[in-house]
């Protein structure tokens, strides 16, 4: 029954009991009195039906229909309707969140959810297990109550998105976390925690057995090159044949030496802790150094250009960096002609300083971009072998860049040239 038919029936009914009590007033001759008394019922019966329908609608089983004819029947129908609708649509969320919480309780990573003023607001069991929170102390607090030590309450503060922090878990000095942010709805965010110890104490078993290796087979090269130095020195030495092998040996020990010494270089610039002694490099002069000394390196070296627009200086290690833009520089040489151009800039660029070493050289196909700073990776590896590469210098500069907080950018184009670009951030530059 739709809702103008109750009308209607509803109409129909009031017309016929005025016409009824007309009729009966008439016949008593007290047609105002009887009309009356009809009306003053039709009133009483519908302050039933409204006090009826308050009770039905305040008991909890709003299924039986108390009444199914007429308006009052139609509304019944439609609350019932409607009732029916909302506890479905009741049963579908509180499944939909039954799942959900099921699935975040299950997931390894520890997941808080933060509200606008980077308060608690819910997390899951990975967070009570990972990051020691518990359900009745901690929702409520701030985040930064959780996370004491410095860095990681200026990561927490600074809340940018696209960076991951390495920490120690605020419940277990043992366990180590990687932990980052993400923003969801009108303001909140997301903090996502995961367990790296195992990940953290692989890479600590290989490091330290790279470095192993590395460190015995110093002292027997030591050893041997000093001998095929000494053949090599030998004038008695009369047999021809003899000096093509030796000066072989003395080529592949050189080299031997080199790999292994970049290899203990790179488990150093690994493993040592980045607030190592901080030294305020003016950056200016450490480029005219490279570029002083590279030119040095023959006749055959392009001309090297120092190009220095900021007077910015970097909080590092000199050593590091100067060795760091070394690698660059003499890479730039040997994939240069003598005829071309190295350039050494120094600018900055709004709260950034950036440091590139570019070259206008036989530059580098794009496929091999992306893999350059891998160890051992190189485009050619007969030539690297040839001219003494070890296929580790980008590697050692990636990792010099990354204890400094900086990154590495390049940009090339086979025979078009190559760009080393070195990105410092504000937080690592004076003056
Ligand atoms: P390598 O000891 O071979 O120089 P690197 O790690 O320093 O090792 O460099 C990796 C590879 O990147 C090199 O083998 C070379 O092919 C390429 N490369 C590096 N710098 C340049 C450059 N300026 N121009 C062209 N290719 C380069």
């Amino acid at each position: 029954m739709n809702a103008r038919s109750g009308l209607v029936q509803e109409i129909w009914r009031i017309a016929v009991l005025v016409l009824a009590a007309w009729a009966v007033g008439s016949l008593f001759d007290q047609t105002l009195l009887v009309l009356l008394l009809a009306l003053l019922g039709y009133i009483a019966r519908n302050l039933l039906n409204l006090q009826r329908l308050a009770d039905w609608l305040g008991s909890q089983e709003a299924a039986g229909i108390p009444f199914h004819v007429g308006l009052w029947g139609d509304i019944y129908s439609r609350i019932a309707r409607v009732s029916a609708h909302q506890a479905q649509r009741e049963r579908r969320l509180t499944t939909l969140l039954n799942e959900y919480s099921a699935s975040t309780s299950a997931l390894p990573d520890a997941t808080v959810a933060l509200d606008t003023r980077g308060r608690i607001r819910w997390f899951n069991d990975a967070a009570i297990r990972l990051l020691g929170l518990q359900a009745a102390k901690d929702v409520g607090q701030p985040l930064s109550n959780l996370f004491r030590n410095p860095e990681a309450a200026e990561f927490i503060r600074r809340a940018d998105y696209s960076q991951t922090l390495q920490t120690t878990s605020p419940g277990n000095s043992e366990r180590k976390l990687e932990v980052r942010m993400a923003p969801y709805g009108e303001g909140q965010t997301l903090l996502l925690a995961q367990d790296v110890s195992e990940r953290l104490r692989h890479e600590t078993v290989r490091r330290d057995f790279v470095a192993n290796v590395s460190h015995e087979l110093r002292t027997p090269l030591t050893v041997l090159s000093g001998f095929i130095e000494n053949l090599q020195a030998d004038q008695s030495l009369q047999d021809q044949r003899l000096r093509r092998p030796i000066e072989l040996m003395a080529q592949q020990s050189a080299r031997m030496r080199q790999i292994v010494e970049d290899l203990l270089l790179l488990a150093k610039l690994e493993g040592e802790s980045k607030q190592g002694k901080e030294q305020d490099i003016v950056v200016g002069g450490v480029l005219r150094l490279v570029a002083d000394e590279c030119r040095a390196l023959g006749p055959k070296v392009a001309e090297i250009e120092c190009d220095i627009r900021s007077t910015r200086r970097v909080l590092g290690d000199e050593k590091q960096l100067r060795s760091a833009v070394t690698n660059l520089v003499v890479n730039a040489i040997h994939h240069t002609p003598a005829d071309g151009l190295i350039t050494l800039v120094w600018e900055d660029r709004g709260e950034n300083s950036l440091l590139e070493v570019s070259d206008d050289g036989e530059g580098i196909a794009a496929e091999h971009i992306p893999r350059l700073t891998e160890r051992f990776y190189r485009v050619d590896n007969g030539r690297s072998r040839q001219r003494g590469g070890t296929g580790l210098g980008l590697a050692i500069v990636k990792h010099i860049l990354k204890r400094h907080d900086a990154t590495l950018e390049i940009k090339s184009q086979l025979g078009e040239g190559s760009r080393f670009i070195c990105h410092f951030p504000a937080s690592r530059l004076l003056g």
